[in-house]
């Protein structure tokens, strides 16, 4: 017929827009585009999308027109303020059950705010994470929509058929009201935070402690591919540790790695930060995202650092013990420490979900995770299986499999991090998971005295052993007065 064609509109074609179009457009639906610069509609149509059913539109009203009913519109754009420019222009030219889709990497609250807010209007938000970068975008990301619930059997044929698949199953789908789909985004990337940190201490301890190569650090790293580390971040680990500097043009077997070029200064985007910042306002102790994060910021001290080493000393250890150990002590303490940060990641879900009242389907997160985005790794089909044997598994480390191979990995870890306590080699997320892990499995810590402390100078009173919970007693420490 003559009536609109477009299955879907997509706003920005930036990086990701540009190739989840094409993505879309080879599942064989038709995508109407439009982008802020209006130019850069044609220059797609000419070079990228030329030959495919892609419809150019040069206006908003145009993209609108264009669009089968319900109306899908979906953004890529900067997160901020470009998403509410658009949402306002958008409006006026949408009907009541159209939907507004927003890809970028908004930060929850926004998310919540805007599905109330088109809520009132009778239109239908949801906020989604696009995960898997450029390459993601175009042959299967992982996908984590949330918002208005109505939404999803609208969008589900298309997300399902664009995202990428775990065997024959999607990784995608619906993650909860309003913010969900952003909040769970946000710790993906927080997660990913955790796994490149922990990479980079194992990384360290190879080259520091045992004076690895980097390319017997490769093989190290191609070796754990094989087994339950097996994942994205350790194959992308190898073969960087294999790239030469063929700058200098040498190309011998004494060509420089690139790796080791590259000043250790870390940058970060934020939303490591949302991810802590949530665990802070949410009391849930999330210590190994934390401590990736804090190790970005202490390495981007570059200058103060440099400074430092030649003020003050550390031991000067010399490794004695057996190599190949060794080796196998990194690989434990590398998997415990994984462990325990998806436990945290896990708990933190459990507690944004009563916040915000999700109902979070902790499974399929890990089945979303499993491919097409930068995480995706062997390990989270097993967290899967394990909310699968017990949707209401009160802590991941309490799993019959993670109990196993966290009992498995315990000589290891605690050599590692002792080795490296020795021989001053910084692997602070290694410790912190050591220190979470015991201080979780501990009926006791020493907040007793704590308390005692709070109530001698400032009579905030305590609880007693002896006596019931929520019975409160205060102690005049001193004895005076
Ligand atoms: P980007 O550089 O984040 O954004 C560029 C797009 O936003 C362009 O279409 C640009 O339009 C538009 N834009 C920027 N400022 C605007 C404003 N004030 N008003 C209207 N439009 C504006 O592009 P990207 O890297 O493709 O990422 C798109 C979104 O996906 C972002 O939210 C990003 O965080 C998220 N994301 C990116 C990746 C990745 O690997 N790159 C992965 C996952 C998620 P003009 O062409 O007119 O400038």
């Amino acid at each position: 017929g003559d009536g609109p064609k477009g299955d879907i509109g997509l706003i920005g074609l930036a990086v990701m827009g540009q190739n989840l179009v094409m993505n879309m457009n080879d599942s064989g639906y038709s995508v109407v585009v439009y982008n802020r610069t209006v130019a850069k509609v044609d220059a797609f149509l000419e070079k990228e999308a030329k030959d495919s059913r892609v419809i150019p539109a040069h206006s908003i009203e145009e993209l609108c027109a264009n669009l089968k009913s319900p109306r899908r519109v979906m953004f890529l754009v900067k997160a901020g303020k470009p998403v509410d420019d658009f949402i306002e222009q958008l409006v006026p030219h949408l009907e009541k059950g159209d939907i507004i889709i927003d890809g970028g990497n908004s930060h929850y609250p926004d998310s919540i705010r805007r599905t109330k807010e088109l809520e009132k209007k009778g239109l239908l938000f949801v906020g989604t994470g696009v995960s898997g970068g450029e390459e993601g975008a175009r042959y299967g990301p992982s996908l984590m929509p949330g918002g208005h619930p109505d939404a999803w059997p609208h969008i589900k044929e298309i997300f399902q058929s664009i995202s990428a698949k775990s065997g024959d199953e999607p990784c995608c789908d619906w993650v909860g009201e309003n913010g969900a789909g952003h909040y769970v985004k946000m710790v993906h990337n927080g997660i990913e935070y955790g796994d490149m940190q922990l990479i980079c201490e194992a990384y360290s301890l190879l080259r520091n402690v045992l004076g690895m190569s980097n390319d017997e650090c490769a093989d190290v790293f191609d070796e754990w591919n094989q087994g339950a580390l097996d994942s994205y971040l350790i194959e992308i680990t190898a073969n960087i540790l294999r790239y030469k500097d063929t700058e200098d043009g040498k190309g011998g077997p004494d060509t420089p790695s690139l790796v080791d070029k590259i000043v250790d200064r870390a940058q970060q985007k934020g939303t490591g930060k949302w991810t802590v910042g949530s665990s802070l306002d949410m009391g849930v102790p999330v210590t190994l995202i934390s401590e990736a994060v804090f190790a970005r910021m202490l390495s981007s001290m570059k200058e103060e650092r440099v400074r430092a080493s030649q003020k003050l000393d550390g031991p000067s250890a010399e490794f004695k013990g057996d190599k190949k150990a060794f080796i196998e002590a990194v690989r434990q303490a590398l998997y415990a420490s994984k462990i325990v940060s998806y436990a945290q990641g896990y708990m933190l879900f459990r507690e944004a979900a009563k916040e915000y009242s999700w109902n979070l389907n902790y499974g399929g997160i890990a089945l979303m995770w499993r491919g097409g985005c930068i995480i995706r790794s062997a390990f989270l089909g097993d967290i899967r299986d394990a909310f699968s044997e017990d949707p209401e598994l009160e802590n991941l480390l309490l799993s019959p499999f993670f109990k196993k191979e966290v009992a498995g990995c315990g000589d290891g870890w605690r050599e590692a991090v002792s080795v490296a306590a020795r021989h001053g080699v910084p692997i602070p997320a290694f410790m912190t998971a050591l220190a979470f892990f015991d201080g979780y499995r501990s009926a006791t810590v020493p907040a007793n005295l704590l308390q005692a402390q709070r109530d001698y100078f400032g009579a905030h009173t305590y609880e007693r052993t002896d006596k019931d919970k929520g019975e409160y007693f205060h102690t005049n420490w001193t004895g005076t007065g």
